[in-house]
């Protein structure tokens, strides 16, 4: 039996720097070294030796195929299997693998969506390895295939991928960055983004997920009334874990431990069947390719489990949905987080002020940080049951916000309490992090020595929310610099820039409760955005500020900007098209079908009962039988108006932005109001009479 000791099995799956060390010659080694540390082009003659030894270590591995993995715009990952067996002259075979396909592939990839960027007649786009990930294998019931973390491009250039910009955003960040030591007179080889990111998602029961073509074909329930018991009573968050989900949770963490992901955490979450899994934090670029395998890993492994693994941002009305908490810091070569606070004025002044280019940053691109964790499935969860309101703010605890006021406060006499702090020059005073009353409620949210973003939803690939953080804060940390290298008096010029950065932005932090009316009320006084919907929401990525913001600091062109958003539209529409076609399918199908059942079971059983029994007070069925007949046709006449909305909206060809309006004022209105009709039903039609799995069947199964 294989080992099970999590010490032996961790990276046993990946071509990591030990592997590396050990199987390449010194100098093929140094260089490829060089290339990960200095994210420099690898050489074709080291690519070459490399190959071979990657091919050689896979095959004692077990692996039979290798592939070009990455992720293209439709934000899942994408891989083509290529074998290693290559014919010879004599009829036999060898297994090769060059270190051009090392480097560099070719997918006819045509289907990925791409905005436009790449017509179908010149399809190839071209990947190339990005060797400051990992290559890994992959096992699963077809074999062992030996996975190359790549990048995706056009052949004129423009990122097809979530993973270039991604690249793009970390350098821009590690450029200002540095810029901002330096002015503190540190020097670092390179700031490391850590990404930490919190994972959660539901199961249920292979066989009920069968049943529910709502679930099978959107991820979501499309009706469904609600249980009598929820998560009100708290008692599955962090609850003991049954057998069969620990089970399983164990399966995943040696599956993705054997790849080199450190899943660390699993506990249950606030809503019955929801589970979270977290790593310990990494690179960006190698967290965001982590999470990608987290998502299919816990996917793949729920099959053998007989489960089905739910990562839709809200698969279930009223209770929890799904999100990803995004845990964001900076990190020095040598380990030091730009995020904590230090013990000296300097090391203070330097945490103030990339503490203040976090909060400026967010309050100056709120809607592009919004727009960053838009889609049509995060539209259910985001502002509803205890998940972040679409409305950006920052929660900084009170003490921290209060040295924040005592910076920007200029009239200190007389005050004892309000003493002015001198930013560089006056230590902070010490502050505990807050755990014990930690605000769950915020969007975003600083614990201690990192931000944490919570409006990632979690079917989301956290690419695009790490591009943007990456990428607002080196544009901010860039302003800063830019004032901070001209100034004569570093000090007072470094006061006067997080004093004023403090005013200007104050704005946007918010410790109380994000959930409340209030706040939605308050949040307007202060002038803060709320955009509650994707269509509204995504046309920040076209505005003016941000195509200026992504081509200052190279991060998307214009034209890569523009795919995206087009991109983004097209799905959005794409999926409340399959959403309504799937309701259609079950209105018909099921829904009607067991109601005419049970009306038709009613009226049996008055007329037979008046039959036998002329005297007999027959009352309540009749009332039933009228209840479930005015239902019948109130649904009926809801699902023709929903059956015209598709139509009206599969004839809106030429104009994309207007075909998504359409679907969110139209389609996804009647929808709402026929799942009103069929909730009802289902809380009136016999249990023995309802064909499709309920609520209470789903998430209460073990
Ligand atoms: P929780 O938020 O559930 O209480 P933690 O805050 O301890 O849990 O950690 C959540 C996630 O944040 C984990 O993935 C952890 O590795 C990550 N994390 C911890 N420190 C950092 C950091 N400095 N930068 C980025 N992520 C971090
Ligand atoms: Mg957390």
């Amino acid at each position: 039996m294989s080992s099970c000791n999590p010490i032996d099995i961790f990276g046993s799956n990946v071509f990591n720097d030990r592997v590396m060390k050990e199987r390449l010659p010194k100098d093929t080694y140094n260089a490829l070294k060089k290339s990960i540390d200095e994210s420099l082009p690898l050489d074709s003659s080291v690519a070459e030796v490399v190959a071979g030894a990657m091919k050689d270590w896979a095959i004692e591995k077990g692996a039979t195929h290798y592939t070009h993995w990455f992720q293209p715009l439709t934000g899942i990952t994408a891989e083509k299997h290529d074998s290693f067996i290559s014919p010879t002259p004599n009829g036999g075979a060898i297994m090769e693998f060059s270190g051009k396909e090392l480097i560099k592939g070719e997918p006819d990839a045509s289907s990925f969506p791409s905005g436009g960027l790449r017509s179908t007649f010149e399809a190839r786009g071209y990947t190339a390895w990005d060797c400051t990930s990992p290559a890994f294998l992959q096992e699963d019931l077809s074999g062992v295939t030996l996975c190359i973390p790549t990048a995706f491009c056009s052949y004129t250039g423009e990122a097809l991928d979530k993973k270039t910009p991604l690249l793009r955003s970390c350098e821009a960040i590690n450029v200002q960055a540095k810029r901002i030591l330096k002015l503190f007179n540190k020097e670092t080889k390179n700031i490391t983004v850590c990404i930490g990111p919190e994972q959660e998602y539901f199961l249920v029961d292979k066989d009920l997920y069968e049943k529910r073509l709502d679930l099978k074909f959107t991820g979501r329930t499309l009706f469904g009334q609600k249980p009598p018991k929820g998560q009100e009573l708290d008692d599955h968050y962090f609850g003991t874990l049954k057998e069969r989900v620990a089970s399983y949770m164990s399966d995943v963490d040696r599956e993705l431990w054997k790849m080199g992901v450190s899943a660390k955490t699993k506990h249950n979450e606030a809503a019955p069947s929801q589970h979270e899994l977290a790593p310990i934090y990494s690179s960006c670029n190698i967290a965001t390719d982590h999470n990608q395998l987290t998502m299919s890993t816990l996917k793949r492994i729920a099959h053998r489990h007989n489960f089905a693994c739910l990562m839709h941002e809200r698969p279930f009305n009223g209770v929890n949905g799904s999100g990803k908490h995004v845990n964001w810091s900076l990190s020095t070569d040598d380990g030091q987080n730009l995020l904590d606070p230090g013990k000296t004025p300097s090391e203070n002044a330097q945490f103030l002020l990339f503490l203040c280019a976090v909060i400026e940053a967010i309050d100056k691109h709120a809607p592009l940080l919004r727009a960053s964790a838009a889609s049509a499935g995060n539209d259910h969860r985001l502002g509803a049951n205890e998940a972040p309101p679409a409305i950006i703010s920052i929660f900084l605890g009170e003490q921290l916000e209060e040295i924040l006021d005592n910076i920007v406060c200029d009239n200190p006499s007389g005050d004892t309490e309000r003493v002015r702090l001198d930013v560089g020059v006056s230590t902070l005073p010490h502050f505990r992090k807050d755990t014990a009353d930690r605000n769950r409620t915020s969007p975003f949210a600083f614990t201690g020595n990192k931000f944490e973003f919570r409006m990632v939803g979690s079917n989301a690939s956290i690419a695009g929310p790490c591009t943007i953080i990456n990428t607002i804060v080196a544009d901010t940390l860039s302003d800063m610099a830019d004032e901070l290298e001209n100034a004569s008096d570093f000090n007072t010029a470094l006061h006067n820039v997080v004093q004023r950065s403090i005013r200007e932005h104050r704005r946007v932090i918010f410790n109380g409760n994000g959930y409340s009316d209030e706040w939605v009320e308050e949040a307007k006084r202060r002038g803060l955005p709320n955009i509650d919907n994707t269509v509204d929401a995504i046309g920040e990525f076209i505005s003016p500020q941000t195509v200026e913001l992504f081509s200052k600091h190279g991060v998307y062109t214009q034209t890569e900007l523009s795919s995206r958003y087009e991109i983004k539209l097209e799905k959005y529409a794409k999926v409340i098209h399959i959403e309504a076609l799937t309701m259609v399918d079950m209105a018909a199908k099921d829904i009607l079908p067991a109601a005419l059942r049970f009306s038709t079971a009613l009226s049996d059983n008055i007329i037979k009962i008046k039959t036998a029994a002329p005297n007999a007070d027959t009352s309540v069925q009749e009332e039933m039988l009228k209840n479930i007949t005015d239902a019948i046709a109130r649904f009926g006449s809801t699902l023709d108006k929903l059956k015209l909305s598709i139509d009206k909206a599969e004839h809106i060809t030429d104009d994309i932005a207007y075909l998504a309006q359409f679907y969110r004022d139209d389609t996804l209105a009647i929808m709402d109001s026929l799942r009103v009709i069929g909730d009802y039903m289902e809380s009136v039609v016999g249990r023995d009479m309802w064909p499709i799995p309920s609520y209470s069947d789903m998430l209460f199964y073990v």
